[in-house]
């Protein structure tokens, strides 16, 4: 089996208002056909579709205040709640007791521990990697989840030979932002069906990128709605090639923050679970939080009761 994780940092369920909601205004038919139809909004329950199910997902998991980057993904990553062993939320860079945690155990290490294969397959350019050694900027707790099971980060190599895909899914930053002026860039379709492709040949293939919470940050409002529409291109790229029987595509996110422009904070929304995939309704039995997520997938691989 062959399954897929889309992480989008920074994306709630938020108010159904077009002036601070990128999500109330965005044209994106793929997107709102996983949802029966209906818009991503506080407003939209639990749905199913011939091809998927949208839940409505917890990422407060019973501790006060504005969940956080570092907590969330360790969550997501270990099935623990991580911002209660903390005793509050905690971001954006993990603290060394979730690194810890991270470190004995997560989703990561134990597909790898079973013998099976997992990547991020999102590519770093060679300053992060600099940064990194020279200890200036910590991992991301997800990175240090892939780094803590020994899968090594992609690079602008993987990403040249088509092995890896760019956070901004077209691949048009490397050619602005980082002056590659010849790296390959993509249509949002073309990167789509790229990461079912790539998907092939791992067991897991873990998506993440932080735009979406940067836009939350700093918007522009703007930036947000082309984020998702472009994210909108991706996913009818990646339905048309994608075999549901193939494995089960989940994407979900941390906390709210993309949803409520204006305010720069993230939100203490719920943010959205959507399951594509054959097995999707073994896997959204009892799903309700980010905790769900890793034993939920676990299981469906046959490496958890
Ligand atoms: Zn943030």
């Amino acid at each position: 089996m062959h399954h897929i994780i889309i992480f989008l940092d920074g994306i709630g369920l938020g108010d159904d208002d077009p002036a601070i909601n990128p999500f109330a205004v965005i044209n994106a038919p793929t997107l709102h056909q996983l949802a029966g139809g209906q818009r991503w909004l506080r407003s939209t329950p639990y749905t199913e579709t011939e091809r998927s199910i949208f839940i409505p997902t917890d990422p407060r998991l019973g501790v006060e205040g504005r969940p956080q980057s570092a907590t969330g993904q360790a969550s997501i990553l270990t099935g623990r709640n991580v911002p209660a062993e903390l005793g509050r939320h905690y971001g954006p860079k993990p603290t060394p007791q979730i690194r810890a945690i991270l470190d004995e155990n997560n989703l990561f290490k134990a597909i790898i521990e079973a013998n099976l294969s997992a990547t991020l397959i999102n590519p770093y350019p060679p300053q992060f990697f600099e940064v990194i050694q020279r200890g200036k900027r910590l991992p991301s707790s997800i990175q240090h989840a892939v780094l803590s099971a020994n899968i090594s980060l992609k690079t602008v190599e993987d990403y040249y030979q088509g092995e890896a895909i760019s956070p901004d899914w077209t691949g048009i930053g490397w050619t602005t932002f980082l002056g590659y002026q010849d790296a390959p860039v993509y249509t949002p379709q073309e990167a789509g069906q790229r990461l079912a492709k790539l998907a092939q040949k791992y067991n897991l293939t873990f998506f993440s990128t932080w735009i979406t919470d940067e836009i939350g940050h700093r918007g522009p409002f703007e930036d947000g709605v082309a984020y998702m529409q472009t994210f909108d291109g991706v996913m009818e790229g990646l339905l048309n090639e994608w075999d549901d029987d193939n494995g089960l595509i989940i994407i979900t996110s941390d906390h709210g923050n993309l949803e409520q422009q204006g305010d720069r904070r993230h939100t203490e929304n719920d943010v959205p679970t959507i399951i594509i995939g054959k097995e999707r309704h073994r896997f959204a039995e009892g799903f309700s939080k980010l905790t769900d997520i890793t034993p939920n997938l676990l299981r469906i691989m046959g490496l958890a009761d």
